[in-house]
């Protein structure tokens, strides 16, 4: 038998609503890394666990590809010839590339200005059909869901189910390789399908017995876009990291549900920790997540440090996305750091590198 990965439905495909006759819409995605941080737990002098899973190394670059895999694998089995998705950026971009491999269209609406530079770059690569809007992800979000009764496309957003069914594939891959569900499983939270995935999956897992438990999941947005700590829904969201800036999430219920069932929480982190976590991640450990992802760790930090999250805990922080998805947030955070320019001479880099020494 081949040991060649081919994707997660294919691996997955006993917990996945498929047949012998479906034909996977794959680019290999999942089996993305799960990194044990070494540097910062002794940084923050804690006994603590920290595992990220790096959803950033992903065919598209986010996690997105997951449920993306799967929902437009049953749009082309039941014969939909074109599907449709408001986005922040990563949706778009694993909608087009996922459409293109299956051979139909893809109408993406995304919120004008408001994308990342690398998202958009590949949305446009991927040919998509892009629509921007003035106004923003939940504006979009609305619009799809009206236009889908009156043209024949199939809605990818998180509310299709089987985005969901494909997301709860990174709580299986955890477990499979922890050998049991983490304590605390942390997560940023836009419309929140994501976590309501990781909750099935764990839930899965647990019932069939190849888990022995389930974590409490920890929920965290971004401040200026909170509308789990408000408790209702937010207009005009703000927030640094774009991909999380949704104020009216689509998944409420079944994410409230995840909370309650794992005794977890939701909490709000500024955009300054937001940056802060994304920028240690990278200086201190090699790994580079956009924004919204750094808002699984600066939660995760700040409830270590307050002893929510107690010592001697196995912590999963999903990375959602890429760093290089937003270079202009990047650079725009290493202002101090002055690349020097010199003669292209051996004393010339001899001499910087003796002074750094
Ligand atoms: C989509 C996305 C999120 C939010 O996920 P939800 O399922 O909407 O809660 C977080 N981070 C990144 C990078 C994303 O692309």
């Amino acid at each position: 038998m081949s040991t060649r990965y081919t994707g997660l439905i294919e691996k997955y495909k006993d917990r996945l609503p498929v047949s012998e006759s479906t034909r996977f819409i794959s680019l290999g995605e999942g089996n993305t890394p799960l990194i044990q941080l070494q540097n910062i737990p002794r940084l923050i002098g804690k006994d603590v666990d920290i595992y990220v899973k790096y959803e950033g190394l992903n065919p598209t670059g986010s996690f997105k590809d997951r449920g993306m895999t799967m929902a437009v694998t049953k749009a082309v089995e039941e014969g939909s010839q074109a599907i449709i998705c408001a986005s922040t950026g990563n949706t778009s971009a694993a909608a087009a590339a996922y459409a293109v491999r299956a051979g139909i269209k893809a109408f993406v609406l995304i919120p004008e200005g408001k994308i990342a530079l690398g998202k958009l770059a590949q949305t446009l690569m991927y040919g998509a059909e892009i629509i921007q809007i003035n106004g923003n992800f939940d504006a979009g979000m609305s619009l799809v869901k009206e236009v889908a009764d009156h043209a024949p496309v199939t809605i990818v957003n998180s509310i299709n189910p089987f985005r969901i069914e494909g997301q709860k594939t990174a709580a299986f891959e955890i477990v499979d390789e922890l050998g049991d569900a983490p304590d605390f499983h942390c997560l940023p939270v836009g419309n929140a399908g994501n976590i309501t995935a990781y909750w099935k999956g764990y839930s899965e897992y647990a019932e069939s017995g190849v888990a022995n438990k389930r974590p409490v999941m920890c929920g965290y947005q971004a401040a200026g876009a909170a509308p789990f700590i408000a408790g209702k829904m937010v207009d005009n969201p703000e927030t640094v990291a774009t991909a999380i800036r949704i104020g009216h999430p689509q998944s409420w219920d079944k994410a409230w549900n995840a909370e309650k069932e794992s005794g977890g929480w939701f909490d709000a982190k500024t955009d300054a920790q937001i940056l802060a976590a994304q920028k240690m991640l990278s200086q201190f450990e090699g790994v580079f997540c956009e924004p919204a992802s750094a808002t699984s760790l600066a939660g995760a930090l700040e409830d270590i440090g307050s002893g929510k999250i107690p010592e001697g805990s196995k912590i999963v922080c999903t990375l959602t996305g890429n760093g290089l998805k937003d270079p202009d947030t990047a650079i725009s955070q290493c202002k101090d750091a002055h690349p020097v320019t010199i003669e292209a001479t051996l004393d010339a880099v001899k001499k910087v590198i003796l002074d750094q020494m």
